[in-house]
């Protein structure tokens, strides 16, 4: 494989890992020492442009000067308190994410898994002590292809065998309809719904992008039949797609968000669930809570990527370079790949099976110093940091056309 063209130190780390590490994840052959902005350097000393973003944690990019300097100065402080106290920096972060989201409340977590389930208790109790649903009767409804983490509950209402299978009894209470159609979503939804929860643009399905007016129509039957309309925005969200959040592009504004990835900087992880009172105020003391949730150091970044964001600069970046990247990935259509798809700095490159798997396009472009990861056998997905150049993108054009001949 291509672990041979690596150098002794790599393949001793690699060799390492294989026997000590778990194997649920296969990754390509890279082992990443340094990196800055879009380039990250591997212990060769050879650089490579990161058109993953890990998977857009790092919209911002690698080290972000701003957020670095606010992590380091808090770590020179406080950074871990728990919520048996106040700190004095998370209502700090919780004003910013409000505002920039335009709710009234936040409930701090860790990672995007954490925030999904927490925004399934949420809807549940909405349901319960709001709606008037009977206990134990809430129905989520959710969309075939979804990925909203890795959980017992939440790969239970995932389609994907790879995700789900060998990992059950599953929790009850979700129903799944195709996604991208908004008549499936109304047909689906029944007096004990209590939530209707989409990724407004699918990531890990290969950047699906649904019809004009899915999203719109999903908020009429949402709001039609008194069901929360929950958006995943843990990956489309926090200017990757043009953007502040994917809903945004048709103006839709759901009753909760799901955020994380972006939002810990690519430093520590942060998710939240943002919503308005009426909501999340149905959570009582004692019900809900993380151990390292809202955390000073976690809130010190957080208020740092709100502020980053809240400037508009790099939303407005992912739409003019995205409209770029989509003018050069057209080219491909026919020529390598069966279909491309793109939404601000995101795009899906379906691979024409004819040249290869998107794993060996991966590999390609690694040795021609690009990375990129594929998903579901023939994508490939690519979401560059927000800080890229144009004439970046055009190098890296040039590669994936060179990979994509063979
Ligand atoms: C990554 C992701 C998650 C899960 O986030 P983790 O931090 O890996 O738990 C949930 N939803 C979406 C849409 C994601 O892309």
């Amino acid at each position: 494989m291509n672990v041979r063209r690596l150098d002794t130190a790599a393949v001793r780390i690699i060799g390492s890992e294989d026997e000590h590490l778990a194997h649920n994840y296969h990754p390509l052959p890279i082992v990443v020492h340094q990196a800055e902005g879009v380039w990250v350097t591997d212990v060769e000393g050879k650089r490579y442009l990161d058109l993953l973003s890990a998977y857009s944690a790092l919209n911002f990019g690698h080290r972000h000067p701003a957020l670095v300097a606010a992590a380091k100065e808090q770590l020179d402080r406080v950074t871990l308190t728990s919520r048996a106290f106040h700190n004095d920096r998370l209502g700090e972060f919780a004003q910013a994410l409000t505002e920039l989201c335009g709710k009234d409340m936040m409930l701090p977590m860790n990672t995007g898994a954490e925030a999904v389930e927490t925004g399934i208790k949420v809807a549940r109790a909405w349901g319960y002590r709001v709606k008037g649903v009977p206990e134990g009767e809430a129905e989520i409804v959710v969309a075939h292809g979804n990925f909203h983490g890795r959980t017992t509950t939440i790969v239970g209402f995932s389609d994907d065998p790879e995700a789900r299978d060998g990992f059950g009894p599953f929790a009850p209470g979700f129903v799944a309809v195709p996604f991208g159609d908004a008549d499936a979503v109304a047909a689906a939804i029944t007096p004990n719904t209590v939530a209707v929860l989409i990724e407004p643009i699918q990531g890990e399905a290969g950047v699906i992008i649904p019809p004009d007016g899915y999203l719109r129509a999903v908020r009429e039957a949402c709001t039609a039949n008194n069901v929360l309309m929950i958006a995943d925005e843990i990956q489309s969200g926090l200017g990757r797609v043009g953007e502040t959040f994917a809903c945004d592009r048709e103006d839709v504004e759901p009753d909760v968000y799901l955020l994380g990835k972006a939002l810990g900087g690519g430093i520590v992880p942060v998710s939240a669930v943002v919503a308005d009172a009426d909501i999340l105020g149905v959570l009582r003391p004692g019900e809900h809570g993380s151990t390292f949730g809202g955390n000073p150091l976690a809130s010190a970044v957080g208020v740092k990527v709100v502020e980053l964001l809240a400037s508009g600069d790099y939303q407005r970046r992912a739409k003019a370079l995205g409209e770029h990247l989509a003018s050069r990935l057209d080219e491909f259509v026919g020529h390598g790949a069966t279909a491309v798809r793109v939404a601000g700095l995101w795009a899906g490159v379906d691979v024409d099976p004819a040249v290869g798997t998107g794993r060996e396009v991966a590999e390609r472009l690694l040795a021609r110093g690009v990375l990129v990861k594929d998903t579901h056998a023939q994508t490939i997905r690519i979401a560059p940091p927000l800080v890229v150049r144009a004439t970046e993108i055009d190098w890296a054009i040039e590669q994936l056309k060179l990979a994509l001949a063979g």
